[in-house]
Formats: structure tokens, C-alpha cells, sequence
């Protein structure tokens, strides 16, 4: 026999994965005895990037390990927020406003809105980029070691879902990243923008900033003003 039969057992939210036969009770599974955990947690559905940890005959186990016969494995989602040292995104093309939200409060995000699941994982895997999406294919793909699948389909729940997952909310630096391109913004004289500005504008707005990357021009005006009230809200994220 090629095959080594175990009993898995999923909890809390990673049970949002599985068939619904398997949800929130023990069963047995048949796994290939060079399968690692991984491999087997990922045939049933579940991403690893969900997974906090692996239980199996009650040891702490990493998913690169392989299954005995009558072993018996519990996996766990994290429990607590994941620390990223540097916080770099990279968005699937379904989640553009997330990609922009993320950008308006300082952090890091590559998104391209026709970039293929290839090149994505690839992006990922290169620049040390955690990938958000709610694709969970993409998420098993190998080359993806951070990754996220985001739950809700609201763009606002979506961010508030990546601001508690991996504690954000003290690193905001609102307002010095272009939403447009990712480019780092820079503050500019009104000098030297001043032939770039709609009339109202001139007249009434004297701090400008301007994208080092694609050389747009910002300044606080009411759409600041409602963001500002929308960021405060992110407070309730924890
Ligand atoms: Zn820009």
C-alpha cells in the first residue's frame, strides 16, 4: 500500500475550507506516504497560508513533515496578529480599492489589475511580497510563502480584515503614498506646481505634495477630510 491512513481534525475558521462532510468533526484521511502535511492540508482545501499550526499525536509539527499510519493531526489558523517586519503587498486584480486604500495609508502595495495568477505568485516570491486575494488556488500555489485570503467583499471590511490579521494599525502613514501608481510622495512649493492646479484650488490650498514616481498632484481638500474619519474608524479593526 502507497498509502497512509490518519485522522485530521480542523478548527475554527479553517473549517470555512473544507467540504462541509468535513467541518468540525474528525475524520480519516488517506494520504501518499512521501506527502507532507502541507500537501495533504492544501488537497483538503485549506490554504497554508491560514494555517498557525499542526498538531500531530499532540507535537507541534512544521508542514514540511511527512504522515505515519494511524497519526492523528489537528491544524490550527493563527491566533494572534502576524508581525511583518517591512508590510509589502502585492493585490490580486479583483481587489483594486483595497490596493489603493492600503496605498493612501503608507504601505508598500504592487497592483497591476491584468496581471495573471503566474505572475502574481512570481511577484510574491521575488520582492518578499505578502499576497492578499481571495483566490485560494493562488494561495497553494508554491512559490507563495505570505499570503492572505480575504474574506468579505467590501473593499472597507476587506482592509479591516488586513489591518487585524497583521497589526497594522501602528505603521499608518496616511497620505505619503500615491494611490495611483505607489509612487512615495514628496511635499512641493506651491511655486512650483501652481500651473498645474484647477483655479479654486490656487486660490485656496497652500500645501501641495507631488508623486515622485508619475508626478500627480495632491492637497487636502474634503476628500482628505472624509478619509481622515474613515482611518479613524480602522480603530475599531483591533
Ligand atoms: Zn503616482
Amino acid at each position: 500500500m502507497n498509502g497512509v491512513r490518519v485522522r485530521f481534525r480542523f478548527h475554527d475558521e479553517l473549517n470555512d475550507f473544507l467540504a462541509l462532510p468535513k467541518r468540525n468533526v474528525e475524520f480519516e484521511q488517506l494520504a501518499g506516504v512521501t506527502d507532507t502535511l502541507k500537501h495533504v492540508i492544501e488537497s483538503l482545501g485549506v490554504p497554508h497560508t491560514e494555517v498557525g499550526s499542526i498538531a500531530v499525536n499532540g507535537n507541534l509539527l512544521p508542514v514540511s513533515e511527512r504522515l505515519s499510519e494511524g497519526d492523528r493531526v489537528e491544524v490550527f489558523p493563527h491566533t494572534t496578529p502576524i508581525l511583518l517586519s517591512h508590510p509589502r503587498f502585492v493585490i490580486d486584480g479583483h481587489l483594486g480599492r483595497l490596493a489603493a486604500y492600503l496605498r493612501m495609508l503608507g504601505f508598500d502595495t504592487w497592483y497591476d489589475r491584468f496581471a495573471d495568477d503566474v505572475l502574481l505568485a512570481q511577484v510574491a516570491s521575488t520582492e518578499e511580497r505578502l499576497l492578499l486575494t481571495r483566490d485560494v488556488g493562488l494561495l497553494k500555489r508554491r512559490e507563495v510563502e505570505l499570503g492572505y485570503c480575504v474574506r468579505s467583499d467590501k473593499p472597507h471590511d476587506q482592509l479591516c480584515e488586513v489591518t487585524r490579521r497583521f497589526a497594522l494599525r501602528l505603521r499608518f502613514a496616511p497620505f505619503t503614498r500615491c494611490m495611483d501608481c505607489n509612487g512615495l510622495l514628496c511635499p512641493v512649493s506651491k511655486d512650483e506646481v501652481k500651473h498645474l492646479l484647477p483655479p479654486h484650488t490656487r486660490e485656496t490650498k497652500n500645501e501641495f505634495s507631488r508623486c515622485q514616481n508619475c508626478g500627480k498632484v495632491f492637497w487636502r481638500g474634503s476628500h482628505h477630510a472624509r478619509m481622515l474619519g474613515w482611518i479613524q474608524d480602522l480603530t475599531a479593526c483591533q
